[in-house]
């Protein structure tokens, strides 16, 4: 009924999408990815490059002088909170600071007037819709049952990349009665140590990715809220017996799919048009083959939720609605130039796996590696009596290197290592598991060591990015042309 119920009210938003969308031609992009992957940054600067003008050489219809202007326009739905873009530059530029991150859903709404390529001035409504990537890799548990939600996390909680992490949760679990009484306060506890669990996975050292219910560490305006208090546990195949733990934990799953994920899907990702997801691959790289695994994972997750809502009574009645996605390696600036292309290929070669175990989801894929914002530069710099390639930056206050603590005023030049030229260096030639850059890269490689400050000067003229023109290029050229 809940199914039944949530396809005629999307089917019916849809319907209304179109007919608003043949007065006022309207794409609506989702940005996201997972906690720190970039959507800030980009959402920022993508909106910065569209309405200051950036140096855009490869998106078309700016290179070629077609676009007019593009300007914020009010919000278009009054329940959902504004992308603060003001606020962000304002300490990208002031500060010099990065922005706080995406937490919770927000929009803006841009108007792009511009010329068509034979001439016609048109406009576009451009509403870019920022969320976090956790609640994405939320929509594949509706098709799970509390028992296949227990089993798939137990799995990977015993991997021996989590296995330390989770090892509190994990006897906690061993020792929760799933057919005694139900107990809230041991369902608390429990769902305290779980939580405790999934925020250790997304340490630096881990970089974990596939680490649902995403609310569970973004809980948004659910904070706090009893929807967030169950957990999985070793219930094995069949549903837990009437008035048991395992019960109460089993209907609260139920719960947060019904209160949480639904609504999600419903008022927001349904009505997506495009979509750009942005992956912290260096973050992964950098952590190692499980986190590169986990990678993998994620994104069949990902490539799942696009398949959401597909085989439904809304998509006989309206063609499939998300048709581009293109994803996104961020913070490419903390790479030499010789390794974007590089870096460009492992994503890649992540993203074909990932789609070549899935069924067909029909969206037009892309791959682009860059930096919304280029917080460095490249120089060549001499060492030993050779010339190296190296990126400069600004370290951030009080990061360190070789014994030198920073103090957010200092430039310096490090030499990122390169990136393997063949992607399947990463991989295990079985095929099976992945293998860390140790092995695949000559020498130690760490492609992240010091966080730099933004680039000094925002706010001033176009912002530094690395290929944010290809991916705007990708995400609204042919609607522009
Ligand atoms: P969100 O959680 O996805 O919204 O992530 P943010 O956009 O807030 O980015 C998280 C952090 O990553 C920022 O605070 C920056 O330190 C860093 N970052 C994001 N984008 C870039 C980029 O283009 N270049 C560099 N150098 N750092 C970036």
């Amino acid at each position: 009924v809940a199914d039944a119920v949530d396809e005629a009210r999307i089917a019916f938003r849809t319907l209304a999408d179109r007919v608003e969308g043949i007065a006022h031609p309207t794409l609506r992009l989702g940005v996201t990815g997972l906690s720190r992957a970039g959507k800030t940054i980009f959402t920022t600067a993508l909106i910065h490059a569209l309405t200051r003008g950036g140096r855009l050489p490869v998106f078309e219809a700016a290179q070629s002088g077609r676009i007019a202007r593009a300007e914020l326009q009010p919000q278009p739905d009054d329940a959902v909170p504004r992308f603060a873009y003001e606020d962000h530059l304002k300490t990208l530029g002031e500060a010099r600071q990065w922005p706080s991150s995406t937490t919770r859903v927000s929009e803006l709404r841009l108007s792009i007037r511009y010329a068509t390529a034979r001439g016609s001035l048109r406009t576009l409504t451009l509403d870019l819709v920022d969320y976090p990537g956790e609640w994405l890799l939320d929509l594949p548990l509706l098709d799970m049952s509390y028992a296949d939600f227990s089993r798939q996390s137990l799995t990977l909680a015993r991997a021996p990349a989590r296995a330390d992490v989770a090892a509190a949760w994990l006897a906690a679990v061993t020792a929760a009665p799933v057919d005694g009484p139900q107990d809230e306060t041991r369902a608390r506890e429990i769902a305290a140590l779980f939580t405790q669990y999934l925020s250790a996975c997304r340490s630096e050292k881990l970089a974990m990715s596939l680490l649902p219910p995403g609310r569970f560490l973004m809980p948004g305006d659910l904070e706090g809220s009893p929807a967030l208090t169950f957990a999985p546990l070793d219930v094995g195949d069949k549903s837990p017996k009437a008035g048991s733990l395992g019960a109460m934990m089993e209907r609260r799953f139920e719960a947060y799919k019904n209160a949480v994920v639904r609504p999600f899907f419903r008022t927001h990702f349904a009505r997506l048009d495009r979509q750009i997801v942005l992956v912290d691959t260096l973050a992964a790289l950098n952590a190692g083959p499980a986190a590169l695994a986990d990678l993998e994972r994620a994104l069949d997750g990902i490539l799942a939720a696009f398949r959401t809502g597909r085989n439904s009574l809304v998509s006989t009645l309206f063609r499939p609605r998300i048709e581009k996605v293109l994803f996104a390696a961020t913070k490419a600036d903390h790479l030499h130039r010789s390794s974007h292309d590089r870096l460009e290929a492992i994503l890649a070669r992540l993203v074909e796996r990932a789609r070549a175990r899935a069924h067909d989801h029909g969206a037009a894929l892309d791959v682009v590696a860059l930096a919304a914002i280029r917080a460095t530069q490249e120089a060549r710099v001499r060492r030993d009596g050779h010339e190296l390639d190296a990126i400069v930056g600004t370290p951030e206050a009080g990061q360190e290197a070789g014994g030198h603590r920073f103090d957010g005023t200092e430039d310096m030049a490090v030499f990122p290592g390169d990136l393997p030229a063949d992607p399947d260096a990463l991989f295990d030639p079985s095929g099976a598991g992945f293998r860390g850059l140790a092995t695949a890269v000559e020498g130690d490689a760490d492609f992240r060591f010091l966080r730099f400050r933004p680039p000094a000067g925002i706010g001033d003229g176009p912002i530094p990015h690395i290929r944010l023109d290809r991916a705007l290029q990708f995400l609204l050229g042919d609607r522009l042309a």
